[in-house]
């Protein structure tokens, strides 16, 4: 029997989100129907001088957009639904979100014009569609924001389920209880892929429950006898409804400091995930009207952001409202790996303005509980899954390895386990799997309008500028008598300071001079050349002189 295994074969890929934490982008092929889940961003390290925006390479997406049926995105945050402008403006793609995953998206969308163009789906964990020969049903999770689902692709070879991050809260904020039942069914049916989210995969034991965190805040905003001022994400919305909660109980109203605090609480307020007593918020130039002890304020900046409201709030540059002595700072919110020097920053300042400061590790202070599933909730899902293969993803290749582990442990064969790179296909055809393609994947950087168009060269250019500056030598020649006519001038940024040193500058331009009028004896009247043995001759001095290498960029100018 010859079977066309190429073509009919079911594929799953990953453009982003394996061996990184962000830029999430997943898809399942079956035939000719592509569906994809999430498209998200990642923010760049500090390597990556001026890059605001790591996003997925969608090559493979844009050589086949005719197949592709649907975005899928699982929940609001960012390393999920961050590259979708960059993603619509290549490939006008229908999307299927929850409600507030929509209202999220739709801020992004306005932000960049694509509104109108979009075509927007609400769906919730009931909805069930159909997509070429791709069956999709929902199952919902806990999170660190509501309204997160998980993806069950029905396709003629079988199930594949992609979790979305989840972790499981038996007591949920605002009764969003997970659908343990319909994950159990889903197993029970028989499921012939897992892709399972690993951010957590190297913690034991269970997460807390989301409930656990209102107690404590409560608990502090009771003790405090001055302001309080809680950082949170904006988008944990059953966060930000428990410090509603708590300030209610202790009689203070709240203030809102933040964009986007105030943009994603509205929004979430409009579509019914929050409840705000309309009497509870006041405006940040009310603030300094109340008493301190009747006051809370909820604000962004808890890992730092240098231009997010607590940051400005810690230098006193904040406009309308200031932290007095004894006010109360609550981090509600675990430091990110990388943000750990700024939070430290803050902190810092903030006790030197006199306030009580509660911070650290959120598990620690009870502050704050990570919404990612700890190792025995990702062995549940993977029990109540039973999947014959595993695929993990959303994490380091250290997460993603510790999840391999866990599959091990309760019974996944260890060859049915594919540990893949962004890129790497899985096809599975026959219900047997195999890795062996690979399809373009790795990072494309937005730098302000630009996308793409900064790659590694401009990239070591920008890193060399940062760290040796660079010395510019103009030299006007005369065409016709072929010598300089004036200069060499030298210019200095970031190498030397002009002034203080006219004496290593002279020297260069001399160098300059003796290679120009070297070369034209030579007869040799390349610019190209000239340029490259000005630089070589220049550098070597400079080197010998300095130990630094700046950039040198000779300009010609022929009059
Ligand atoms: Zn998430
Ligand atoms: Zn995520």
């Amino acid at each position: 029997m010859i079977l066309n295994t190429a073509e009919h074969a079911l594929s799953i890929f990953a453009l982003g989100g394996v061996n990184e934490v962000g830029k999430n982008m997943y898809a399942v092929q079956y035939a000719d129907d592509i569906v994809v889940i999430d498209c998200g961003s990642k923010f760049p390290d500090e390597s990556l001088l001026g890059i605001d925006l790591i996003i997925p390479d969608i090559t493979y997406l844009r050589e086949n957009k005719d197949k592709i049926r649907a975005l899928i995105v699982t929940h609001g945050h960012e390393d999920h639904i961050g590259g979708i402008p960059y993603f619509l403006k290549q490939l006008n793609v229908p999307i299927y979100a929850t409600r507030l995953t929509l209202g999220l998206i739709e801020i992004k969308l306005k932000e960049h014009g694509l509104l109108r163009e979009t075509q927007l789906t609400s769906i919730d964990s009931n909805s069930n569609i159909e997509l070429g020969t791709i069956r999709l049903t929902f199952f919902k999770t806990n999170h660190s924001i509501p309204d997160c689902l998980g993806v069950a692709f029905h396709t003629p070879e079988g199930t594949v389920v992609h979790t979305g991050d989840f972790k499981f809260d038996l007591t949920p904020v605002n009764d969003q209880y997970p659908d343990i039942h319909k994950m159990a069914d889903l197993g029970k049916n028989g499921v012939l892929a897992l892709l399972s989210e690993s951010t957590n995969a190297e913690r034991p034991g269970f997460t807390p429950s989301e409930k656990l965190v209102g107690t404590h805040i409560e608990e502090a905003f009771n003790k405090a006898d001055g302001k309080v001022f809680i950082s949170t994400f904006a988008s944990n919305v059953h966060r930000v409804q428990q410090v509603v909660d708590a300030a209610i109980k202790t009689n203070r109203k709240l203030a809102l400091l933040g964009r986007s605090m105030v943009n994603v609480v509205s929004v979430a307020m409009e579509l019914g995930y929050l409840n705000i007593p309309d009497e509870m918020l006041i405006d940040a130039s009310e603030v300094h009207d109340l008493p301190a002890e009747r006051v809370a304020i909820l604000c962004t900046g808890s890992q730092g952001e240098p231009l997010a409201a607590l940051s400005r709030l810690s230098n006193s540059k904040y406009r309308q409202v200031e932290i007095f002595p004894g006010d109360t700072v609550i981090f509600s919110s675990t430091p990110i790996p990388g943000n750990e020097r700024n939070v430290a920053r803050i902190i810092d300042n903030l006790f030197l303005l006199g306030a009580k400061v509660i911070y650290g590790s959120g598990t620690a202070t009870g502050m704050h509980v990570s919404g990612h599933a700890y190792q025995e909730e990702l062995k549940l899902m993977l029990t109540l899954m039973k999947p014959k293969y595993f695929i993990p993803i959303h994490g380091e290749y250290r997460m993603l390895y510790q999840h391999r582990l866990l599959a091990e442990s309760v019974g996944v064969e260890k060859e049915n386990i594919y540990v893949v790179q962004n890129g790497d296909v899985v096809d599975i055809s026959h219900s047997n799997a195999r890795q062996t393609r690979k399809i373009p994947a790795g990072n494309i950087f937005v730098d302000g309008l630009g996308i793409g168009d900064v790659g590694d060269i401009v990239l070591r250019d920008r890193k060399l500028l940062s760290e040796e500056g660079m010395l510019i030598i103009v030299i006007t020649l005369s065409k016709s008598e072929n010598k300089i006519v004036s200069g060499p001038d030298t210019i200095s940024r970031g190498f030397v300071y002009a002034r203080q040193s006219e004496e290593l500058l002279n020297d260069v331009n001399e160098i300059v001079t003796k290679t120009i009028n070297k070369l034209q004896k030579e007869n040799v009247t390349q610019w190209k050349i000239m340029k490259q043995n000005v630089k070589e001759s220049v550098g070597k001095f400079l080197y010998a002189q300095t130990k630094r290498r700046p950039m040198i960029v000779p300009i010609i100018i022929e009059v």
